[in-house]
């Protein structure tokens, strides 16, 4: 489920229960959720893993240079999800680099194989941008939001994303 009015900050919002609340719809068990909603992805050599509970808050494209060459595609797709939906097990390196004089971003990668599994915004405190590849989940949901369409390969139609931004998108 997407929460469009999902609030980056949950620590300090009054709607916090609410913006977790929908992990159990009402009436569910905490178990029959967990069995339909929990994915595990991996890097390339498997010995990278990350555990997801729950569905993602948002799933964004991003078309910045970037997210190119970090992940050597054209454009990065990352599930964005709460600190506490997101487990990382294994051996990991991280990755630092700065968006502006104040914001950076820090991946987190197999040292093996390169795969960038996770990654966090100072932007966005309490979020977690999980690597949609790593589920290998070609059922996956596709992304409602579309970012930094500026640097979009033109051949490349972002049709199904419901929300696209030139440069950076509010989430
Ligand atoms: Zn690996
Ligand atoms: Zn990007």
């Amino acid at each position: 489920m997407l929460a469009k009015d999902w609030n980056p900050n949950p620590a300090k919002s009054p709607r916090a229960s609410a913006a977790s609340a929908h992990l159990v719809p009402p009436g569910a068990s905490q178990e029959s959720v967990d069995s339909r909603s929990r994915r595990q992805g991996l890097c390339a050599c498997a010995g990278l893993r990350v555990l997801v509970e729950g569905e993602a808050q948002t799933v964004v494209a991003c078309h910045c240079l970037e997210c190119q060459r970090r992940t050597g595609s054209i454009f990065g797709m990352g599930a964005y999800c709460l600190d506490e939906q997101v487990v990382l097990t294994g051996d990991c390196r991280e990755f630092t680099r700065f968006l502006d004089t104040s914001h950076t971003v820090t991946a987190q990668f197999c040292p093996s194989c390169g795969s960038t599994l996770i990654w966090r915004s100072s932007r966005r405190p309490g979020l977690v941008g999980v690597s949609v590849g790593a589920f290998a989940d070609p059922q996956f949901p596709c992304p409602n939001l579309s970012v930094w369409e500026q640097t979009r390969h033109g051949w490349l139609d972002m049709a199904p994303a419901e929300r696209r931004h030139r440069r950076d998108g509010a989430f």
